[in-house]
């Protein structure tokens, strides 16, 4: 007997964000003119691109699919995302796949090391998705990445995007103790949103999180940023603006939110550059030493540059050389 020829079809990819399969679309309105980019295709983007996927590392960059990637790409500034490609959360605002995480790469950290090296950086940021399922929510593994760049690249400085490490007693010490740079964690969002655009954070856990890396190391710069044209009130973002410089936070960064799918939180509004330009003379007055607010900031966007004005504000302030 013949046996009919079946080929084997391929397993379906998983879906992205299985929790959101069942939301209804939620259409977005027409961007503006002011936020269109153009598509990436620069050697320098594709040369990027390249080192990213021979050392198996992920990238925000890609993950969040940021209109950014071509303007950051074609100057090798990437964002290294570790602790795998799956987050333990579902925000509503986030394109980061969201699921079973995976197995943790122990040579991760060398290979973010290697990268560094290999793209000549003045400045990494690093970020993570959250991990929940780990004891110390990754805590360790930044600990490490950042003592495997300090060897490959010693003149790098290094940002950290770290999760709120939440009901991980002891987490943040360990990062704030391998002595980063800049540690940044970002509140996203007015209080109000939180239950619907970060479910699986809290608010005032984020600020005491802030707070406290800035108490464990006063020398350490803190960075927090925000979306706006999620349905926030102006008001309301000033008050965040209060609660970050009660925290000492020194960097706020604010950016248009941009949805990723229409499964996602549709956008509320886009907040136009004027009035991006209004929130940064604020927050400027608030007392931050920086503020970096326009429609396609990023907390990573131009992260290199900024932290050599973030040095030279702090150093100015305290009547000193940069
Ligand atoms: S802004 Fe940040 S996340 Fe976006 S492409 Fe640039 S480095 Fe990557």
């Amino acid at each position: 007997m013949t046996l009919p020829n079946i080929e084997a079809k391929p397993a379906p990819e998983p879906l992205r964000h299985p929790e959101k399969a069942a939301r209804p679309d939620q259409p977005s309105p027409r961007k503006p003119l002011w936020i269109r980019v153009k598509a990436p295709t620069s050697p320098e983007y594709q040369a990027t691109r390249r080192l990213m996927r021979e050392l198996k590392l992920n990238t925000v960059c890609e993950e969040a699919a940021c209109p950014n990637i071509g303007e950051c790409w074609k100057e090798k500034h990437a964002t290294v995302m570790i602790l795998g490609a799956v987050c333990t959360r579902a925000c509503t605002f986030c394109n980061v796949a969201t699921g079973r995480p995976d197995q943790l790469d122990p040579h991760e950290p060398q290979r973010v090391g290697e990268a560094v090296a290999a793209l000549g950086l003045n400045h990494i940021v690093v970020t993570s998705v959250d991990r929940d399922d780990l004891d110390d929510g990754g805590a360790g593994h930044f600990a490490q990445t950042i003592a495997a760049i300090r060897a490959a690249a010693p003149q790098t400085t290094i940002e950290v995007l770290v999760p709120d490490f939440l009901r991980k007693d002891g987490a943040i010490e360990i990062v704030v103790a391998a002595k980063p740079d800049v540690l940044n964690h970002n509140l996203e969002t007015v209080p109000r949103l939180y239950a619907e655009v970060r479910p699986g954070a809290r608010y005032f856990h984020s600020l005491r999180l802030l707070d406290h890396a800035k108490r464990l190391d006063p020398t350490l710069f803190t960075k927090s940023g925000l979306m706006v044209g999620l349905g926030e009130a102006r008001t309301e973002v000033l008050q965040v603006m209060d609660d970050l410089r009660e925290a000492g936070v020194d960097f706020l960064t604010i950016g248009q939110y941009l949805q990723p799918t229409p499964k996602h939180h549709p956008v509320a509004g886009f907040v136009t550059p004027d009035e991006f330009e209004g929130y940064r003379r604020l927050a400027l007055g608030k007392g931050f030493l920086m503020v970096s607010a326009s429609p396609l900031t990023r907390s990573s966007y131009h992260a290199g540059e900024d932290f050599a004005q973030l040095k030279a504000a702090r150093a100015a302030a305290l009547g000193e050389r940069a």
